[in-house]
């Protein structure tokens, strides 16, 4: 047997890792292929949650834009089981607690089991190593999938309780709308602006000045609110998530200095697009998301180091694309202005990628980041 076709039946046999140096090679123009180690584990890590954001939806937004898509870079892909302990159909909030802190739960629970105890984030795992950690959302702060990550609480919809945990969780940056529960509470009078002011932040806020302008200190933690309740769809103007993301990862990265950071940001409209049944909602907030997607894997290749995780909490809609549509002029279908049950995509990049192909279910994104997180010293 000649050597060619021996290795040709070695590749058969054993597969070809999707993270090798071989198969990650950087599609972006200026960016340098990256090196990896075997058995090299992260620096950084960033999940990137497309709240709602299943099969169709990426492929509506992929045909919509010309057939293209940020997600095409990715070579390590599976499938996370979304299901809650409660329920065939996952809300955002059970979903987020499975990632977030690795267990099965009901609906409406933010990082509390099915007894409503509280769990441990890896965000606080995270901390625990000293990475500097940050989130940002286009829904509020307080909402569920954001929430799972630095506050436990047996109800997702109890947002003042949920932005006191704000104050002493040791986020670094935060970005995300929901304002009227920091600074003008219905249940009592507390002025949480000042209360993370005095927690080591510089807050600002939508009515202040624009994100845009602003550098945040590495001497302080970093709290933008962007809306006073729920921020506007992109269609409407919303404008934040880009920049806030490019912030989020400089600043992140200059802050842990060798430690590292874990940063999840979530494009969470994707979701309310599928609720509301509005294909153009669907596609023009994965437009925006794809662009979030396509600057983690351009920051990820150039520093070598990152793993960059994408997937969503469920889907939504039950979308389908019918035919009679062409990439230029969908013809979409959905099911259900609810949630549905089907499994969802994860896209993975960078060392330790290789751990996300397979069909699991959704709390093993957590044991994997987990896993991933401990050093080996
Ligand atoms: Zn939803």
């Amino acid at each position: 047997m000649n050597y060619n076709i021996l290795l040709a039946l070695l590749i058969i046999v054993f597969g070809v890792s999707c993270d090798s140096q071989k198969t990650v090679v950087s599609t972006a123009p200026s960016a340098p292929p990256m090196v990896l180690k075997k058995n090299q584990k992260p620096k950084n890590i960033i999940l990137l949650i497309g709240d709602g954001m299943g099969l169709t939806q990426i492929t509506a937004g992929m045909y919509s834009q010309g057939n293209s898509s940020e997600l095409e870079r990715f070579k390590c892909i599976g499938l996370q089981k979304t299901y809650a302990d409660n329920d065939v159909i996952t809300d955002s909030a059970a979903s987020a607690t499975a990632f977030s802190c690795g267990v099965k739960t009901y609906n409406n629970a933010i990082a509390v089991d099915k007894d409503t105890m509280p769990v441990k984030s890896i965000l606080k795992y995270a901390q625990d190593n000293n990475m500097s950690t940050g989130l940002v959302a286009t829904s509020t702060i307080v909402h569920a999938t954001p929430a799972c990550f630095f506050s436990s609480n047996k109800s997702r919809r109890n947002y003042e309780e949920i932005a006191v945990d704000m104050i002493g969780s040791g986020v670094d940056f935060f970005v995300g709308g929901g304002k009227k529960f920091f600074d003008r509470r219905e249940k009592d009078e507390r002025n949480l602006i000042s209360e993370l002011e005095n927690d080591g932040y510089y807050v600002s806020h939508f009515a202040e000045q624009d994100i845009q302008e602003l550098t945040p200190s590495l001497d302080k933690k970093f709290g933008y609110l962007t809306a006073d309740k729920d921020p506007i769809p992109v269609s409407g103007g919303r404008d934040y998530l880009i920049p806030a993301s490019k912030m989020a990862l400089e600043y992140l990265d200059a802050k842990s200095k060798d430690k590292g950071f874990f940063v999840m940001i979530e494009g969470s409209q994707i979701d309310w697009g599928g609720h509301a049944n509005l294909l153009d909602y669907v596609v023009s907030e994965f437009i925006e998301y794809d662009k979030v997607i396509g600057m983690a894997l351009d920051f990820a290749e150039k520093d070598g180091n990152t793993l960059v995780i994408v997937t969503a909490d469920h889907e939504t809609g039950g979308l389908a694309i019918q035919p009679g549509s062409t990439m230029d002029s969908l013809k979409a279908a959905f099911t259900t202005t609810k949630h549905s049950g089907t499994m969802v995509p994860v896209f993975a990049y960078g060392p330790g990628a290789n751990n996300f192909q397979g069909i699991y279910e959704n709390t093993e994104i957590f044991e994997k980041m987990k896993a991933l997180l401990q050093s080996e010293e």
